[in-house]
C-alpha cells in the first residue's frame, strides 16, 4: 500500500506530527520535493525534534526512510541534522536512511543567490527562505546541477562542478559583484559533506519497488502546502517544486498506478509564512491572539507566521488540488476558549461574492467573507473519542467536513503522538 501525506493549505499543516503517527502503520517513508526550507516538528517521548530535510519517520526505529530524488539536498544541513539526531540517541544508519542517487545537491552558492537576489529586490522580494531552494531548482532545470550519485563518481565529478562553477561566476561574480566562487572550496566542501553519507546513497527507485512489490507499505511525506505548489499554488509566492500528491509518486521514484491513499492534512484555522495575497488574514489583536495559541512561528525560520481564520475557499480548493481521498484536522485544540470561531466561507472580488479561489492578480483583490460558529472551551487534548470533545467542536468539525466535502479520518488535538482522535 503507498500513501501521500499532503498539505491542504499553505504548509505547516501539521504534517510531520501525522508522518511521525501514522509512520506505526507503514514500513517506509519516503521525502519527494522540496529542500530543507521544510519544518517539520515532531513530539513524541524523546522529545521535540524539528527535521528539514528528513523524513519524519526517522524517529521510528523500525521505519526505512527515503529521501527520493525529487528532493534537493544541502548535504552540510544534512550532515547537522544528522548529527543533532544522533545527540538525542536517534540511531540512523545505511539499514533506515536511503538516499536516492538521482537527487540533487543544494550547493553553498544556491543559498547565497537565493539572499543576493532577495537583497536586490529589497521592498518587493518574494520572502523567501533564502535556502537556496528556487536557485538549485532552476540549475537542475537548466542541467547545471551536480547529483548526489555524483559524489561516487570523483574524477567526473570535479570536472562537472568545475565547468558549473564557470558558469555560476557569470552570474555571482559578473552579475551580482560578489566575491568569485572557487572550484576548490565547493570540491572540498562536497567531499566534507559527502563522505559522511556515501553508505547511504543507492538507487532508492529499485528499494520503493521491491519494497512495495513484496507487500512492505510505504508513507510518501509531502513538504509545504498545495497553495505553496508551483504550478497551482499562489504564483510567484510558491515555492520552487511541485507540492501535491500527483507528484509524489514521481518525485519518489515510484510508478504513479500504485499510489493508493492521499491523506490531506487540513489546519482548523489558517496559517501562512513569507509574501503574497492572503485573503483570510487577520490582524492586530485578533492575530497576535492566535499566533500565541497556535504558536505560529517557522520551524525552519523561526518567523512569526500570518494567521487567520479556517479559509473554506482556498481549502476546498486544496482538497480538490489534492485529490485527498481522507483528511486529518489538526490544532483544533487551538481554538479553545474562543467565543467564537472564525470562518472565511467566501471571498468578496470587486463587490461579487465568490467561492472559487481565483489567480493571484484577483486573489490580491479579494477581500474575506467572514462567519463566526459557536466557540468551546476547556482543555480538550485529553478527548480521544469525537464524543468527548464538546458539542460546538464537534459541529465545527463536522462544519469543515461538509465544506471542502471530503471525509475527516483524525483530529489532531496537541501536538504529542497520541493527542488525536480517530473518526472511523
Ligand atoms: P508541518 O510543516 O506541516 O510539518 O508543520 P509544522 O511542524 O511546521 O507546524 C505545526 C506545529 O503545530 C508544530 O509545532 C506541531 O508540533 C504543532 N502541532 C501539530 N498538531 C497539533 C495539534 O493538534 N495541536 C497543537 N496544539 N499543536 C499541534
Ligand atoms: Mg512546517
Amino acid at each position: 500500500m503507498i500513501t501521500a501525506i499532503v498539505g491542504i493549505n499553505w504548509g505547516d499543516e501539521g504534517k510531520g506530527r501525522m508522518v511521525d503517527l501514522l509512520a506505526s502503520e507503514y514500513d517506509v517513508v519516503a521525502r519527494y520535493q522540496g529542500g530543507n526550507n521544510a519544518g517539520h516538528t515532531v513530539v513524541n517521548e524523546r522529545g521535540k525534534f524539528i527535521l528539514n530535510l528528513l523524513p519524519s519517520g526517522i524517529l521510528r526505529p523500525e521505519c526505512v526512510n527515503v529521501m527520493g530524488p525529487g528532493m534537493v539536498i544541502d548535504i552540510e544541513h544534512l550532515h547537522k541534522e544528522l548529527g543533532s539526531l544522533r545527540e538525542k540517541g536517534v540511531t540512523v544508519g545505511a539499514e533506515n536512511l536511503k538516499i536516492s542517487d538521482r537527487a540533487t545537491i543544494c550547493m553553498p552558492y544556491h543559498p547565497l543567490l537565493d539572499g543576493l537576489e532577495e537583497d536586490r529586490m529589497g521592498a518587493k522580494k518574494q520572502g523567501s527562505t533564502r535556502r537556496g531552494i528556487g536557485p538549485v531548482y532552476s540549475d537542475k532545470y537548466m542541467r547545471k546541477s551536480i547529483r548526489v550519485g555524483d559524489l561516487l563518481f570523483r574524477d567526473v565529478l570535479r570536472e562537472r562542478l568545475s565547468d558549473i562553477v564557470e558558469w555560476k561566476n557569470l552570474t555571482v561574480e559578473k552579475g551580482y559583484g560578489h566575491e568569485p566562487l572557487s572550484v576548490d572550496a565547493m570540491y572540498d566542501w562536497l567531499m566534507t559533506y559527502g563522505d559522511p553519507i556515501m553508505e547511504n546513497i543507492c538507487d532508492t527507485t529499485s528499494f520503493l519497488t521491491e519494497a512495495d512489490d513484496s507487500g512492505k507499505s510505504i508513507l510518501l511525506e509531502a513538504q509545504l502546502g498545495a497553495l505553496r505548489d508551483l504550478d497551482f499554488g499562489i504564483f510567484p509566492y510558491t515555492s520552487s517544486s511541485c507540492t501535491l500528491a500527483a507528484y509524489a509518486p514521481l518525485g519518489a521514484g515510484i510508478p504513479a498506478k500504485r499510489l493508493d491513499n492521499v491523506v490531506g492534512i487540513m489546519k482548523a484555522y489558517s496559517s501562512a509564512v513569507g509574501g503574497g495575497p492572503f485573503v483570510c488574514e487577520f490582524s492586530g489583536k485578533e492575530a497576535d491572539e492566535l499566533r500565541e495559541a497556535g504558536g505560529e512561528y517557522g520551524a525552519a525560520t523561526g518567523r512569526p507566521r500570518r494567521v487567520g481564520g479556517f479559509d473554506v475557499v482556498a481549502s476546498r480548493y486544496g482538497v480538490q488540488l489534492q485529490g485527498a481521498t481522507e483528511l486529518a484536522v489538526t490544532k483544533l485544540d487551538v481554538l479553545s476558549g474562543m467565543e467564537r470561531i472564525p470562518v472565511c466561507t467566501a471571498y468578496e472580488l470587486d463587490g461579487k461574492r465568490i467561492d472559487y479561489f481565483p489567480l493571484e492578480t484577483a486573489l490580491e483583490r479579494c477581500k474575506p467573507v467572514y462567519e463566526y460558529f459557536p466557540g468551546f472551551d476547556g482543555d480538550i487534548t485529553g478527548c480521544r473519542k469525537f464524543s468527548d470533545l464538546p458539542k460546538a467542536a464537534q459541529d465545527y468539525v463536522k462544519y469543515m467536513e461538509d465544506a471542502v466535502n471530503c471525509r475527516i479520518k483524525y483530529v489532531s488535538v496537541g501536538a504529542d503522538r497520541e493527542q488525536y482522535i480517530q473518526m472511523f
